[in-house]
């Protein structure tokens, strides 16, 4: 089978290269060709030796992924819906600002955390996106974007400022899937992201957002530094065990800490906390004070956790059919917020954006074979979280699931 060029970064697609006989500079003609001018039709890449297109028209292909539908919102998001094989689609959704256009990014196909919250983690996990798949849909959304504003390659986008006409300024993993269980693929696009002969996404615009693999987010310090968002929402580790079923793994004191060490190579000084509002379950101002502790350094009894500089992002819940959860209303996120906000921890909340299309944060749900059980094992936990008075923790927790089930 043909090898796909999407799955490559640079210096694996020069080491294709070379292995061909051709030298690097071709590898970063093509590399062009295909993130920057949006081709896949090597015939069309005019500057490329006769001998180099006869060789990729042999043995390789740009490979785009199938597009099942395209849904656009009432504010203007689009959500895209991609084939990806095996009875398994994913989706990916474009977010656009007065200044910006933020791409939302699906990592794999369901996601095995399995968050009692999320409607991704209720479906299950099939299988991992590859490296191809990642980028296939910034691929797609930024040259269709482009074709539609008429905009080519290269253009100046008319009041965006200096540099290269793009759609899409930013890139948030943060679609269907944890990013950090597919480690493999996703550095390799993130290379693709971030490199200037791609999409030259600064690291500070490329955001990895995690439940928090503790080892992952030690590698990827090591090896690719871009923006990081934790999903925390909870302050302490019972609460937190019941909503991310991870967290029994890696604990907040451990989780804290690897966000410590992140901290020394990130492109931002600070890492984004996500907290999904749920009506009387995560949102009472016990709760808020608790997190004002968690900023200062100390867990729930008052012990030392490692300090974590950071900003929160709270995130209404959005509902899914048969989440047996509700969102916390607009007054009960304002006083959280601002509970946390008086104690100087920067806070936001956000908006929901394209709710109308099935589109918003947690809705993401394509299809998905479920090979993990998890649907099994969501409905028999579907007791387990009950509405707690403020500061009481998580009431009534049946039978935990052992860790490897989880
Ligand atoms: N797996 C990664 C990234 C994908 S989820 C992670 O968990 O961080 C992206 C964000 O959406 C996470 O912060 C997640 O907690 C949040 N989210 C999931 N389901 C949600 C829902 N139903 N409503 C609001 N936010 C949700
Ligand atoms: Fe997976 Fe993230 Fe959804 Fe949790 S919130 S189930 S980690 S996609």
């Amino acid at each position: 089978m043909a090898v796909n060029l999407l799955d490559f970064d640079l210096e694996a697609l020069a080491a294709w290269c070379e292995a061909h006989g051709e030298k690097r500079f071709r590898a970063v003609q093509l590399f062009r060709w295909i993130h920057q001018k949006g081709a896949a039709d090597f015939a069309s890449m005019s500057d490329l030796a006769k001998s180099l297109r006869d060789k990729l028209e042999g043995e390789a292909e740009v490979r785009p992924l199938p597009v099942l539908s395209e849904q656009r919102s009432a504010d203007g998001t689009t959500k895209w819906l991609f084939d990806v094989g095996g009875g398994n689609a994913i989706e990916t959704v474009f977010i656009p600002e007065d200044d910006r256009g933020t791409l939302c990014v699906s990592s794999q196909a369901g996601c095995a955390v399995g968050c009692r919250f999320c409607s991704t983690g209720h479906q299950g996990f099939s299988r991992n996106l590859t490296t191809g798949e990642i980028v296939a849909q910034l691929w797609h959304a930024e040259h269709r974007l482009r074709a539609e504003r008429g905009l080519a390659a290269g253009e100046r986008a008319p009041g965006r400022g200096p540099g290269p006409a793009r759609a899409v300024d930013n890139v948030v993993m943060m679609g269907m899937g944890e990013p950090l269980q597919n480690y493999a693929a996703l550095v390799p696009a993130l290379r693709v992201f971030l490199d200037d002969h791609g999409y030259g996404l600064s690291r500070r615009r490329v955001t990895v957002s995690t439940s928090g693999v503790v080892p992952m987010i030690d590698r990827l310090r090591e090896d690719c530094p871009v923006a990081l968002a934790v999903s925390l929402h909870a302050p302490d580790d019972a609460l937190r065990e019941a909503l991310v079923p991870l967290n029994r793994k890696y604990p907040i004191g451990e989780l804290l800490a690897a966000c410590q060490r992140y901290l020394a190579r990130a492109p931002r000084d600070f890492i984004t906390f996500e907290y999904c509002m749920l009506a009387g379950v995560n949102d009472t101002d016990e709760h808020a004070r608790a997190l004002v502790r968690l900023a200062t350094g100390r867990g729930p009894a008052g012990e030392a956790w490692p300090r974590v500089p950071c900003k929160f992002n709270l995130i209404p819940f959005n509902p899914f059919p048969a989440s047996g959860l509700a969102r916390s209303s607009r007054e009960r996120v304002a006083a959280f917020a601002s509970i946390l906000q008086a104690a100087g921890v920067v806070t936001t909340v956000r908006k929901t954006r394209g709710d109308d299309i099935d589109a918003a944060c947690g809705q993401l749900a394509g299809e998905v074979l479920d090979r993990t059980q998890a649907t099994r094992r969501l409905a028999r936990r579907r007791t387990v979280l009950q509405l707690v008075p403020a500061g009481a923790g998580v009431a009534g927790m049946p039978r935990q699931p052992s860790r490897s089930e989880a």
